[in-house]
């Protein structure tokens, strides 16, 4: 039976963390704050949006939104990414994505002060993290990372292969392990025989945003697996990209979902929220 790697204990511990840091920086007369720019009514970005306040409340961070209709300007939302570069208030900032259709993304993350770049995924960022320079980490891969390392599993010198290639999760999460000197393979909708590919793996991650994709044919005995996969189930509930039930008698450790990579996300929100504040000073 495998070892379940439990992401809600471990981003409780983050969180406290944070706090205690955030306490530190008032100590000192620093506030720590957190802006998130929001575009239209998707009712899932507005959840994800209310959660990661209700996350800062939590750890004593402050937050504000900027609501704009979905028929906003590139311009508009240009503007404001300035002036949140230059308000010295703002620890750090994000956008929520996806943006509404007839929006770009790409030019306003890009023009993100890498120092308030909360999310680590402008090209500046990942650009960084890509010559290990110190950047701020996106927050699933790095979130990822943690998990592993708070549940003392070695990867340097492992056979780690990552399944997509996003730049949101797949490309910055090989980085990562390759900085943890593991020996990297990422796959994506275009390898073939990836369950062979996969079954190279001592460390499996799978963010291929199919769901119930990976069953035991994937995975090598004793593999750690994570999921970074999240789907909403008909009936209720979430699942991942992983079948849980099949994959979890093969391997040495597994993330469930939900209360695996989800809650880490959330909690390297808030620890790079701190970390910005405390690059400021
Ligand atoms: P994406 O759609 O941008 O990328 C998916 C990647 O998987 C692509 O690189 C693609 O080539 C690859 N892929 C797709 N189908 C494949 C197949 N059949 N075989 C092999 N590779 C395949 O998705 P994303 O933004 O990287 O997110 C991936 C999943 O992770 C989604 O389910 C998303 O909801 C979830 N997610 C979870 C969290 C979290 O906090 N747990 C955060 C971000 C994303």
């Amino acid at each position: 039976m495998a070892e379940i790697l439990d992401g809600k204990a471990v981003a409780a511990r983050i969180r406290s963390e944070v706090a205690e840091g955030v306490r530190e920086l008032a100590e000192r007369g620093q506030r720590v704050r957190l802006d998130v720019i929001l575009v239209g009514e998707d009712p899932a970005s507005m959840t994800y949006v209310n959660m990661k306040q209700r996350d800062c409340d939590e750890v004593g961070i402050e937050s504000k939104s900027h609501r704009f209709p979905a028929d906003v300007s590139q311009k508009e939302l240009a503007a404001l990414v300035e002036r949140l570069n230059e308000d010295e208030e703002v620890s750090g900032f994000f956008i929520q994505l996806p943006l509404p259709d007839g929006l770009d993304h790409m030019p306003l993350i890009s023009i993100i002060a890498p120092s308030k770049d909360v999310d680590g995924l402008s090209p500046e960022s990942a650009g960084r993290l890509a010559v290990g320079l110190p950047s701020l980490l996106p927050c699933t891969p790095h979130g990822v990372i943690q998990l592993l390392k708070r549940n003392g599993i070695e990867m340097a010198g492992r056979e780690a292969v990552v399944i997509g290639r996003s730049n949101l999760v797949g490309k910055p999460l090989a980085q990562l392990l390759l900085r943890e000197n593991a020996t990297v393979t990422v796959c994506h909708s275009r390898t073939g025989n990836l369950p062979e590919v996969a079954r190279r793996a001592e460390i499996l991650i799978v963010a291929a945003g199919r769901r119930e994709m990976v069953g035991a044919e994937y995975v090598r005995d004793e593999a750690v697996v994570v999921d970074v996969g999240i789907h909403r189930k008909e009936e209720g509930g979430l699942t991942g990209d992983v079948r849980f039930e099949e994959v979890e008698p093969v391997a040495s450790h597994i993330t469930p979902v939900p209360g695996g990579v989800g809650p880490m996300t959330r909690a390297m929100l808030l620890y790079n929220t701190v970390e910005a504040a405390k690059r400021q000073t």
